[in-house]
């Protein structure tokens, strides 16, 4: 699911001043608690054990019993493996999804939807990337995987041989004058905490004010060491930096930000392991807890940093697209869809995985596929299957569809769209889950009221998503007319985080929620007339 706050709205949001001087952690319920890493022994995520699945509730289409937990867990685990790296659009990992779920279409028989009689349908994005030759070198050691660099412009092009200067945590008080011909250093160790969106927004300012504070004092680059608490300083460089295989992507008609500005310098910025090097580089040393406890005493430390980045328009985001015809009205669809893509890998290189946000709703619209190919009496209306990439950059593989549709929008009849299904709550007993439009939104339609009756059969309790209503692929439908359901488990601890891992889930309660959204789709092909708005209603 796409972030409350875009990417690229710090350009206009106005922040509060930050201080750069490091503060004593404070207490912050809302930071997220990612729990340790959970992997067995070999590097992979354990499996719990599942129970059988769940009967197929009465008066249930019998294809429901082909939506069963343990393959719903297979998919998810492998898109969720750490060897996917977050799926980022473009990167190599996400063209491999787009491979699995091709074949997976292809396996079931459905007809292809996408370009030239593929399945692949393909979208123009602007790519501006890190050249292979960035790296920062110095003594023995040559920085040029798991780094990020913020602040470049699009055609950043440098290359700095020289001395190490010290700058302390990058505080007015700590960053010494004449840096020019200099690399400058800063650590930061424990930032004071930064929570969620805002947290991320306050991070990019923090790196703005610093990448300023560089600039003023004569240099042309910064190094940056995070060697504790990633949280928002790290994850925000997914959204806002530069990584190796991590574009900053922007589609054609502009949308994704700009780059770098000229009153900040750029900054190279290491993880942890790497920044402890290069402090130890410069005879830094640290105290007990891993900050640095003294200045430099290496005094000709020197280094070189080369920093080439180059955009082009060659990048190509992707879909996947499917369709099993209908019978009597086979020229109507109602389409299904997920996401497939994340936001990548983090500097120091583990993988946001994605588990919940969306690998457990693409295992969810590969098992509906499974469930109308094989289960049974085909639907009288056809049934479009859409795995889109680009929602966490800003919903732009739906939006494409919408606007390059293949099959006639006016055609659509309804969108199933899911997105994160896999942690609906934490009481055993119930299935909490969340849809928009709700009843109290203006877009309340048959669909969504029908949806949330069939919870019963499941043992759903609903609560209103519509401050999501905005933020998934069901919205590119509903903006053009058609009518949506989105079911959504919301937002968790480890949202965004990179412990959103596949062992966290519940896969009973997926099974619960995937069936439920093949029903109501099913209603959706199977009834005489489309789904009715109803405007908003006092209840269900
Ligand atoms: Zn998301």
């Amino acid at each position: 699911m796409l972030c409350r706050t875009p990417w690229w709205s710090w350009l206009w949001l106005c922040l509060p001043w930050l201080p750069a001087q490091e503060a004593p952690p404070a207490p912050n319920p809302a930071t997220p608690q990612t729990p340790a890493p959970t992997t067995t022994a070999d590097g992979k995520f354990p499996r719990p054990e599942l129970g059988a699945p769940a009967p197929v509730p009465e008066g249930a289409p019998p294809h429901l019993r082909l939506i069963d937990r343990d393959t719903l867990r297979n998919h998810t685990y492998w898109l969720a493996d750490d060897a996917r790296a977050g799926r980022y659009t473009t990167s190599k990992a996400q063209q491999e999804t787009v491979k699995y779920i091709t074949a997976h279409f292809q396996k079931l028989g459905l007809k292809p939807l996408g370009d030239k009689k593929g399945f692949v349908q393909s979208y123009p994005l602007l790519r501006v990337q890190l050249d292979a030759n960035t790296a920062l070198q110095f003594g023995e050691h040559k920085i040029s995987a798991n780094f990020a660099v913020f602040g470049a412009k699009d055609d950043e092009k440098l290359s700095l041989s020289g001395r190490f200067a010290w700058c302390g945590n990058g505080s007015a008080e700590q960053v010494p004058p004449n840096l020019g011909g200099r690399l400058p250093v800063v650590a930061l160790h424990k930032p004071p905490p930064m929570a969620g969106t805002s947290g991320d927004l306050q991070a990019v300012q923090r790196y703005r004010e610093l990448g300023k504070r560089l600039r003023s004092a004569g240099a042309t680059v910064g190094v940056v060491c995070l060697l504790a608490d990633h949280s928002s300083l790290g994850n925000t460089l997914n959204y806002h930096g530069l990584l190796p295989d991590h574009p900053k992507l922007r589609t054609p008609n502009g949308g994704g930000g700009s780059g770098g500005e000229g009153d900040a310098v750029p900054l190279f910025i290491l993880p942890a392991a790497s920044g402890r090097l290069l402090l130890a580089h410069l005879g830094v040393s640290l105290d007990q807890d891993g900050a640095p406890a003294g200045a430099q005493t290496e005094d000709k430390a020197s280094g070189k940093l080369s920093l080439t980045v180059k955009a082009d328009d060659k990048a190509l985001g992707s879909n996947v697209v499917a369709v099993l015809e209908g019978k009597s009205k086979k020229a109507e669809a109602v389409v299904f869809s997920a996401h497939h893509d994340h936001i990548g890998q983090r500097l120091d290189g583990d993988a946001f995985n994605g588990a919940d946000d969306n690998a457990s709703g693409t295992a969810g619209l590969l098992e509906i596929a499974e469930a109308f190919a094989k289960g049974g009496d085909r639907p009288e209306r056809s049934i479009v299957f859409l795995s889109v990439s680009g929602e966490e950059l800003g919903l732009w593989g739906s939006d494409w569809f919408g606007e390059h549709p293949t099959w006639p929008l006016d055609k659509i009849v309804a969108n199933v769209n899911i997105d994160m299904i896999g942690r609906a709550g934490t009481d055993p007993q119930r299935i909490d889950l969340q849809v928009t439009p709700s009843h109290l939104h203006e877009k309340f339609s048959t669909l969504v009221r029908e949806g949330v009756q069939l919870g019963k059969h499941f043992g759903i309790t609903w609560s209103s998503g519509d401050q999501y209503y905005h933020r998934s692929d069901h919205y590119n439908f509903a903006k053009r007319g058609v009518p949506v359901v989105f079911f959504c488990d919301g937002e968790h601890p480890d949202y965004h985080q990179v412990g959103d891992h596949p062992d966290r889930l519940d896969y009973a309660k997926m099974e619960a929620i995937a069936r439920l959204a093949f029903w109501s789709g099913w209603l959706a092909a199977q009834q005489k007339g489309r789904p009715q708005e109803l405007g908003a209603q006092a209840n269900w």
